[in-house]
């Protein structure tokens, strides 16, 4: 099963995405995470990448394509994987299609911008493992511990909400339009089109996840 999370900064992509990995048994991609490893190990392309993640723009199409097509010919993503936060661009996801990927399924996850700032004032994450928690929506068991290491959880320095807003712009004019880009291929209906759903992402964790699911094994 090959899947695309869609959707703005804090919509629950990454939130949603550990839970389908887990229920399906395939690989989270996230290529946010990919980057933040590199930024924190200090490697060429963390110094490459940083500034520009730091402001909420997007890093470059050719970096990200190279990255992703490392990390989809590992032995794990033989029978799927899950690309949470990628495509981001045009380009990107026409890389995709170039080079044979067939992905069966897009789901965009749909929450309105007031939302979005105030879920990622309120996130919270292990730096290490990605696990993501909200002060008050997905609050750790002991307040700014991770459950499973008890490691001192972090907010990210592109979660202030000038940054934020910065972000959302940047979704809307890059982002956005790949909605409309893989339903016209899903209209197209050839077989190896994937299938397209929108999903409200405003109700609760278990709400979003089931809608998710729904979708997955129809
Ligand atoms: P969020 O989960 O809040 O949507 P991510 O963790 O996916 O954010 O991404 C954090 C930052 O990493 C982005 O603001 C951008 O700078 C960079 N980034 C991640 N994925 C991509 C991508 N596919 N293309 C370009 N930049 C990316
Ligand atoms: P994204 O990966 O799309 O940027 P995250 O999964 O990191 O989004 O979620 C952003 C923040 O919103 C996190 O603090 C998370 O705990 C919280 N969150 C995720 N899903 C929901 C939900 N359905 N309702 C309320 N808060 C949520």
């Amino acid at each position: 099963m090959r899947v695309i999370l869609l959707g703005p900064p804090g919509a629950g992509k990454g939130t949603q995405a550990k839970y389908i990995v887990d229920y399906f048994g395939i690989p989270q991609i996230s290529t946010g995470d990919m980057l933040r490893t590199a930024v924190k190990a200090g490697t060429d392309l963390g110094l490459r990448v940083q500034d520009i993640m730091t402001s909420g723009g997007l890093v470059s199409d050719q970096i990200i394509i190279e990255l992703v097509k490392e990390r989809i010919a590992l032995p794990d993503c033989a029978d799927g994987f899950l690309f949470d936060g990628f495509p981001r661009t045009i380009p990107q996801a026409r890389a995709m299609l170039n080079s044979g990927v067939e992905i069966e399924f897009v789901i965009e996850i749909s929450v309105n911008d007031a939302e979005v700032v105030a879920r990622l004032s309120g996130r919270r994450v292990h730096e290490i493992s990605g696990r993501i928690y909200h002060v008050i929506h997905n609050p750790p068991e002991i307040e700014g511990l991770d459950d499973q290491t008890g490691d001192r959880l972090i907010q990210r320095e592109d979660d202030r909400e000038d940054t934020v807003r910065n972000r959302l712009k940047v979704y809307r004019m890059q982002t956005k339009p790949l909605v409309a880009f893989y339903e016209g291929i899903a209209n197209k209906g050839s077989v190896t089109a994937p299938c397209f759903a929108s999903i409200d992402g405003t109700g609760s964790l278990d709400f979003v996840q089931r809608n998710i699911r729904e979708v997955l094994l129809r």
